[in-house]
């Protein structure tokens, strides 16, 4: 019996799974993500991948991936290609083949007939409306259905024919027939089959019959051997339900439901059906634009699986709802960005720079470290008459306090020299199109003797940068809960206008031309990026931003 590795604390679940490897109850623990194919997945599943892989992980168990496929008309292969892409990425591995609910549509159709064998589930044909009304509401118990007393028979032939195709869409559903005055409200003889004359990815046009749900998990977790099956709170009253069908069919085991608090998260939404909206509309470029709460929009952001991971981990597990901030999930990209990405100079909005004191012709090599702390070897830029250096850099009338350039003032360039601005040219508009300045040859490496120099910017090499494009994103939504907007608002009137400003005609140091697709860098004093795997190309280089150096947003 393992115990787990890592030295994280025990929240309530891993305490579970250890109490019941103590007790003996299971000789290995079997857990599984079971994301429907109706979209992509969100941070919100990554703490649900990061919780049941990681749960197998840590105790030597297995964790199987499960596509919760029961609703053929919005899934797609799409999604089940990207959803594995997406738990692949996060470092996980499921065990065995990837599995799917509609692998077990045969057994549990068997088990629907069962099910009328022993007098526990009828054919109804109430309308949608009547059922709604039979059903009852939190105070008021249900009625019984008046085909609940159908005989096994007439039911056996009913369901048949409702599965070779005989009715129409919605025209009879198959429930089990528990109880309508249940104080449950999913008791009250819930569906289990439905008519849908649907075309289904993996089983193509072999049934028009599909399970429900609850009629579905529970019996998918017992075929697989699943001893904890986890899921997010909205499902605790499914419990007795999901109980139910295991205590009143064949099953081979009975896994047992455990619940947690799902994650919300600020400044975004986590609901595929509002990010397909996003995505639908046009609001953005995709299920992967950088702005999205897509673990595939995470990964062409920049953010790294293992800070996805390491949040999913601060974050915790519990069994209270709460919304996490935004500025935790930066915080631990921050984190691992400032450790690991290499450091590099990009000029965003360039200014050129002419050194006239600088000899005509000539080109100094200078070594830069690509990390502070860590050994990564080092960067070369040529030094040479014309550099270029961001337009904020310099004032001519600067505010007391400025530590960047102005008029006679001196700063020194990250790695080189201490240069003077001597004469801002102008064009006919004033703007300032041009800046020459002079060098001091004594200051490379080393501070010019009695003088105090302000401040560090960055630079670029004038001939050899290269020119590309930047995208800097901001937080998709502008206010903390987008779905409270004003009155009779959506969350869509939230959408943060500035939260993509796109900048082009950006320089980026010699070394950047060789940046790969995986690699993230820190842009001095600009923050974190990484090359945008799908619009950058090597004639015209676009970076993301992944994320600011600092949190701008006073959390
Ligand atoms: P959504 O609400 O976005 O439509 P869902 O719950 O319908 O999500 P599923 O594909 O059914 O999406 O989810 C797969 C698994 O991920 C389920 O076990 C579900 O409980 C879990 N999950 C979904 N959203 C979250 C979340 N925000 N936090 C934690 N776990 C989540
Ligand atoms: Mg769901």
């Amino acid at each position: 019996m393992s115990k787990p590795e890592s030295t994280t604390p025990a929240h309530f679940l891993r305490q579970i799974v250890q109490a019941d490897l103590d007790a003996g109850k299971h000789a290995r623990i079997v857990t599984r993500f079971p994301p429907e194919p109706n979209g992509y997945l969100h941070i919100g599943h990554a703490k649900s991948i990061c919780l049941n892989f990681g749960l197998a992980g840590e105790f030597g168990g297995d964790c199987h991936l499960r596509f919760d496929d029961t609703n053929p008309t919005k899934e797609e292969q799409e999604y089940i290609d990207a959803i594995k892409q997406d738990v692949e990425w996060l470092g996980f591995e499921w065990s065995g083949a990837v599995r799917h609910a509609s692998d077990y549509f045969e057994q549990l159709h068997a088990w629907a007939i069962e099910l009328i064998k022993a007098g526990k589930a009828y054919v109804c044909e109430l309308t949608p409306e009547q059922a709604r009304e039979y059903r009852g509401s939190l105070t008021e118990p249900g009625k019984n259905s008046p085909f609940r007393e159908r005989s096994v028979e007439d039911n056996l032939d009913q369901f048949a024919r409702m599965t070779s195709g005989e009715f129409a869409d919605g025209a009879k559903v198959l429930r089990a027939k528990i109880d309508m005055a249940a104080p449950n409200i999913n008791l009250r003889d819930p569906i289990i089959y439905r008519i849908r004359h649907a075309h289904h990815h993996q089983t193509g046009d072999t049934w028009c019959v599909y399970p429900s749900y609850d009629f579905t998990h529970g019996q998918s977790d017992a075929i697989e051997g699943i001893t904890h099956s986890i899921c997010t709170l909205e499902f605790e009253d499914h419990r007795p339900l999901y109980e139910w069908f295991l205590d009143n069919l064949p099953v081979p085991c009975k896994p047992r439901q455990y619940e947690f608090a799902r994650l919300n998260l600020n400044y975004t939404v986590t609901s595929k059906r509002k990010l397909k909206q996003l995505v639908d509309e046009g609001h953005v470029d995709g299920w992967d634009d950088p702005r999205m709460s897509t673990i595939s929009a995470f990964r062409r952001r920049g953010y790294t699986p293992a800070a996805i991971r390491e949040f999913c981990e601060r974050i915790g597990v519990t069994r209270s709802d709460g919304v996490v901030d935004m500025g935790v999930l930066e915080f631990c990209i921050r984190d691992d960005l400032d450790a690991n990405a290499p450091r590099a100079m990009c000029v965003l909005r360039p200014l050129k720079v002419v050194i006239s004191n600088y000899p005509e012709g000539q080109v100094e090599n200078l070594e830069l470290p690509r990390h502070p702390k860590q050994d990564m070897g080092v960067r070369v830029l040529p030094f040479s008459r014309e550099i270029y250096i961001d337009r904020d850099d310099f004032m001519i009338d600067p505010p007391k306090g400025y530590k960047r350039l102005e008029p006679g003032g001196e700063v020194r360039l990250r790695g080189s020299y201490v240069i003077r601005a001597d004469e801002a040219i102008t064009d006919a508009d004033g703007n300032i199109v041009e800046l020459r300045c002079s060098y001091d040859p004594d200051t490379l490496g080393k501070n010019p003797e009695g003088r105090k120099v302000k401040g560090v910017i960055h630079w670029v090499p004038g001939a050899d940068s290269v020119e590309c494009e930047v995208r800097l994103y901001d937080r998709l939504f502008k206010t903390a809960n987008p779905d409270k907007g004003e009155e009779g608002g959506s969350f869509l009137d939230n959408i943060n206008p500035e939260s993509l400003v796109v900048l082009s005609g950006c320089r980026a140091e010699p070394s950047l031309a060789q940046a790969s697709l995986d690699e993230r860098f820190q842009f001095e004093r600009e923050g974190y990026f990484c090359l945008d795997s799908k619009d950058s190309s090597a004639a015209r280089p676009v970076f993301n931003r992944t994320v600011t150096l600092r949190d701008s947003w006073g959390g």
